[in-house]
């Protein structure tokens, strides 16, 4: 297979020149969706007996069916959680698909994991948490939360009364979705705070001793937000690990959206009491500028981890001995075969250096300041609430749900930007609002105006 012919030169270059294009453009066109039918039409048959070619299916991917995706780093794409990885992790994560480095274990890919292993050091770094916190990258914050509420698990099922008990959990209403779908994985209970705004100490306080006692016996942790996904809102920390601290839970903290602006001093004190939590999720593919897909998992105490996800096997016993020589990542989170996926940020950063993703942060958080402004002084809008992190929430004046879709759909087929509606809840109340969310340090004042403007 390995045999170099002209073709696969000729193929190469192509691919590179692609690449090059790709990441030197800095407004892709914004594609929309087709129905996998009119795909069908326009592609036809690309799976046959004999193959169709590289060159044709590489055509048909650059004319037809990229055209048919949204370039989620496009500075107008201001939806869900953007994303905007630097040209120099694009390049690494292609040389990490050509090192074919198998990231489960450090006896076959200790050069791979070494510079995940340099690249954690930093991102722990940022927590403040004790010395020896340590993590692994995942393939982002969904299994990064559910390796952390297994491992609390695992922790809590040690004493012998717990062995037979369903788990419970107490998070907020304003949690990402993977924290439930990640409890009925693991088959556990999850109450909520009923608050989108803050999670204070008071309301989990209140919470906790809301729970009938046999409830209160099988409470094993809290889910704290550093950053929701919706509104950027970072729950109380401080007074969270508090009462986790009282009552004896695990203290995890979900900062899949937030966590890189752990790296911005403007907004680091807001994340205060994230040094003692027992785990972190940070998502790099979110706002530390790396490519599909980066999460990452932190533990205070990694070897709790390790009790609840090292596989056994005879043929793994190998890895686990002293000629194996280090640190096996598989064994911290669910995982076995994984891609070296934070190889592609370690390159970024040792390239570029971290003040430079401070800067990039620090750009986020500054747009979203500046749409406020904007929206300030708009007469027909109206900010939701101040911008928190990078998420501005807004109201266009008079609008209802279905003006807010039309304009979504109208502004994404005349290609000018993606934003996307959202609902936000105050008591009873949920209203549909306009939501940017601010990642990719290319965007612009003008983007935001243009996009303003659209409103009008
Ligand atoms: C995005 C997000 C997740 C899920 O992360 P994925 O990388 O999409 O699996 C979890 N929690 C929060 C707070 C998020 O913003």
């Amino acid at each position: 297979m390995h045999t170099i012919d002209m073709e696969l030169v000729e193929m190469t270059l192509d691919v590179m020149k692609y690449v090059l294009g790709r990441i030197s453009s800095t407004s892709p066109e914004l594609g929309q969706p087709k129905k996998a039918e009119e795909l069908k039409k326009l592609v036809g048959e690309t799976i046959t007996d004999k193959g169709i070619g590289g060159e044709k299916a590489f055509n048909l991917f650059k004319e037809v069916l990229m055209k048919a995706t949204v370039p989620i780093d496009h500075p107008r794409h201001l939806a869900f959680v953007p994303a905007s990885p630097t040209r120099a992790s694009i390049m690494f994560d292609l040389v990490t698909s050509a090192s074919s480095i198998h990231g489960a274990y450090w006896m076959e890919g200790a050069g791979g994991i070494f510079c995940e292993n340099e690249a954690m050091k930093w991102l722990v770094s940022l927590t403040g948490l004790p010395k020896n916190a340590f993590g692994v990258f995942t393939s982002g914050g969904t299994a990064a939360n559910l390796s952390a509420m297994v491992a609390a698990r695992e922790q809590w099922r040690k004493k012998t009364e717990n062995q037979n008990r369903k788990g419970l959990i107490i998070t907020s209403v304003g949690a990402h979705s993977s924290i439930k779908a990640m409890a009925k994985v693991m088959d556990v209970d999850v109450h909520l705070v009923d608050t989108e705004d803050l999670m204070t100490a008071d309301f989990l306080d209140q919470k906790i001793h809301s729970l009938a006692i046999d409830d209160r016996k099988r409470l094993f942790a809290v889910v704290a937000t550093g950053g929701t996904t919706n509104a950027g809102i970072i729950d109380d920390l401080l007074g969270i690990a508090d009462i986790c601290g009282e009552h004896n839970l695990w203290f995890h903290v979900d900062a899949a959206y937030g966590g890189g602006a752990l790296a911005a001093d403007s907004v680091r004190h807001l994340f205060n009491g994230i040094e003692r939590a027992d785990s972190i999720t940070i998502d790099p593919h979110k706002w530390l500028f790396s490519p599909y897909d980066c999460g990452a998992v932190i533990y205070k105490d990694p070897e709790q981890a390790k009790k609840a996800h090292s596989q056994q096997g005879s043929y793994l016993e190998i890895f686990k001995d002293e000629g194996a020589h280090g640190f096996n990542p598989s064994d911290y989170q669910i995982q076995l075969t994984r891609r070296v996926r934070g190889l592609p940020l370690w390159f970024s950063l040792a390239m570029h250096g971290t003040d430079r993703y401070k800067a990039a942060v620090e750009r986020g958080l500054e747009l979203a300041i500046l749409a406020g402004h904007m929206i300030g002084k708009n007469p027909v809008l109206e900010l939701v609430r101040e911008p928190s992190l990078s998420c501005v929430l807004f109201r266009r004046k008079g609008w209802s749900p279905d003006d807010y879709r039309n304009w979504t759909y109208k502004n994404h087929r005349e290609g000018l930007a993606l934003v996307t509606p959202t609902k936000w809840k105050q008591g009873k109340n949920h209203e549909t609002v306009s939501r940017f969310c601010f990642i990719n340090p290319d965007t612009t004042e003008d983007d935001i105006r243009v996009i303003l403007d659209s409103m009008m």
